[in-house]
């Protein structure tokens, strides 16, 4: 069994959001015409509350992309993004849902991030992913989505880290900053994380 996991596609990280990915529009036909092509497909939303820890916002003096020590975990500040039921925080319109059989919520807690969608930042809490694709007979999963260098890496991390083989479909993600993302990619392989194309998958029924 197989699962697709479609990583954050909201409007917040879309062009003309709080915290736009590149041309993270442009992978959204993709993600759609894989769906079928896999088990099980699942999706995961940003979803903090308004007083969220990452946001340069609540650390005065601080800018958005600076970093800072939170409870002992490096954080990058962030634009305010992804605010429970702010429009921001929707998935695309554009993304087909039809066939996502859970979307998992992220980043609730307001004192720690969470970039994983199995993991808070400090591996503390479990989003209960893990257990819902095991109790499911996954055995492979394949991450897509935004941003590549974040929430794709450290969910490709951990998904290896919980023993699924797992695959980054190279051309359904995109990274806010592409030289983070090569040594992210460089960081996924040398932990057992295949690099493919969407082309192997489109190409089974
Ligand atoms: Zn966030």
């Amino acid at each position: 069994m197989n699962a697709l996991i479609i990583t954050d596609i909201q409007y917040d990280f879309l062009p003309g959001g709080a915290l736009a990915v590149p041309r993270g529009d442009e992978i959204i036909p993709l993600l759609n015409r894989l769906q079928g092509h896999f088990d099980l497909v699942v999706a995961t939303q940003d979803w903090h509350p308004q007083n969220h820890s990452s946001f340069a916002s609540h650390h005065p003096g601080k800018k958005p992309l600076e970093t800072m020590d939170l409870n002992g975990c490096e954080q990058v500040l962030w634009p305010d993004h992804c605010i429970q039921g702010s429009r921001g925080a929707q998935l695309a319109e554009s993304l087909d849902v039809r066939r996502v059989q859970a979307v998992i919520r992220k980043g609730t807690d307001p004192d720690i991030d969470s970039y994983s969608a199995f993991y808070d930042n400090l591996h503390r809490r479990t989003t209960g992913l893990g257990g819902f694709l095991k109790d499911h007979g996954v055995d492979c999963v394949v991450i897509t989505g935004l941003a590549g260098e974040y929430c794709v890496r450290y969910t490709a991390m951990d998904a290896r880290q919980l023993g699924f083989e797992t695959v980054l479909l190279a051309d359904a993600a995109r990274p806010i900053c592409q030289r983070d993302y090569q040594a992210a990619i460089e960081q996924m392989t040398q932990a057992g994380v295949r690099v493919a194309m969407s082309s192997a998958f489109l190409e089974t029924v």
